[in-house]
């Protein structure tokens, strides 16, 4: 076993090896344009790029044509979510959303706010769950959008995304999902939850940073995006940009591994974090599990430890990477938007610690965990004037 121990992959996830070598020709010798109609350097980028495309539309169960790249889940959401009001602004200005959405989300819908859409915000429980019957009564004559995550980066709150799906179809509301963390986690179905619209990336799921996509359902009626990047007339026009090939190749690799691995690794996954969740209950007092362990996603725990400051914890146990919270709020020392939504108080939303279990973890590394885990409050709580 080697330290340091990776226990963030909801922050990213490592590369999986064979995804790194689907990708590395795609840099050296099969360098094309994807967009050269002229020659076979630029046929066979465009061919790698659409047998990736339909890799990825497989795993969510849409058509390759309904896949739009991005650069990310961050870019994905912001088209969907700017792109989608533009074009239907003229429809209505409300959009239904919940508290415990990605920063890419909220601030947005804060964009959208300040130039005249107004946000409905839906509180959850203290699972993470938003009211199906309240999100019923949010909608109005005048609503254009749900935007609702699939599963929460914190606490792995999984929502019940075909009750949603339902409700808007029956109401006839656009149903954007960010996705980013469910995706090749949970088995995902696009038309039997009837999503129209779904953000997610690459790096979530053992493939490259900087490369994510957008799912545009296609309908007898087609949804209109207004494009926020302008140029060459990309990906249809809703994105331009020269695609990036070598990581699109390697997207399509990892959406294509994780569809094969999909339930043994998350069965195997889930032990795992059990395994962490109960070792570390079982030896220690003041212990808290922030959501449930149901409607949650396999890989999550996020846990406050009673007395303890979440940067003194993870100071302390720097031979294991975990987190106090979504990697883009770590520079600010607010407490979690998420944890105070599910009602814990702001101290015990510092004290909170995600770990986060992925693919290449292995059982002698979460039982050395729990060894530091126990050791390090012990040690942090004897010193603690306060506890
Ligand atoms: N949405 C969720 C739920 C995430 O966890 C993340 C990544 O942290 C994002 C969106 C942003 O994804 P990306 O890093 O691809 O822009």
């Amino acid at each position: 076993m080697k330290l340091p121990i990776y226990l963030d992959n909801h922050a990213t996830t490592p590369m999986d090896p064979q995804v790194f070598e689907a990708m590395r020709p795609y840099f050296l010798t099969k360098f094309g344009n994807a967009s050269s109609k002229n020659h076979s350097f630029g046929w066979e980028a465009n061919s790698a790029v659409e047998h990736a495309r339909k890799q990825i539309a497989k795993i969510i169960n849409a058509e390759p044509n309904e896949i739009i790249f991005t650069s990310g889940a961050t870019e994905s959401i912001n088209l969907a979510l700017k792109g989608f009001a533009e074009a239907y602004c003229s429809k209505g200005k409300h959009i239904v959303s919940s508290v415990i959405e990605h920063s890419a989300v909220l601030d947005t819908l804060n964009y959208l706010s300040k130039v005249g859409f107004e946000i409905t915000y839906l509180s959850v429980d203290q699972n993470g769950l938003i009211s199906i019957p309240k999100l019923n009564e949010s909608i109005r004559s005048d609503t254009i959008l749900v935007s609702i995550m699939t599963a929460n980066n914190e606490i792995g709150s999984i929502q019940n995304v075909k009750a949603i799906g339902d409700i808007c179809s029956a109401k006839n509301v656009l149903f954007h999902t960010d996705a980013s963390q469910a995706i090749g986690k949970i088995p995902f179905d696009v038309k039997e939850n009837n999503i129209d619209l779904m953000s997610f990336t690459a790096h979530k799921l053992y493939g490259p940073k900087g490369i994510g996509a957008l799912f545009i359902k296609k309908k007898r009626q087609p949804i209109k995006i207004t494009p926020q990047i302008l140029g060459g007339g990309h990906e249809n026009g809703y994105r331009s940009g020269t695609l990036n090939v070598p990581c699109i190749v390697g997207f399509g690799k990892a959406a294509e591994i994780s569809n094969q691995l999909l339930s043994n690794e998350n069965e195997r996954i889930a032990k795992l974090r059990n395994k962490l969740f109960q070792g570390i209950v079982s030896q220690l007092n003041g212990v808290n599990l922030n959501g449930s362990l149901t409607d949650r996603l396999g890989n999550n725990l996020n846990l406050s430890f009673d007395g303890i400051k979440s940067e003194s914890f993870i100071l302390e146990m720097k031979d294991i990477a975990v987190s106090s919270g979504a990697a883009c709020a770590s520079a600010t020392t607010k407490p979690s938007h998420v944890l105070t939504a599910i009602s814990c108080t702001n101290e015990e939303a510092k004290n909170s610690i995600r770990f986060g279990i992925g693919r290449f973890n292995v059982e002698e590394e979460i039982t050395y965990t729990i060894k530091r885990v126990v050791e390090t409050v012990e040690k942090l709580r004897s010193i603690s004037p306060a506890y």
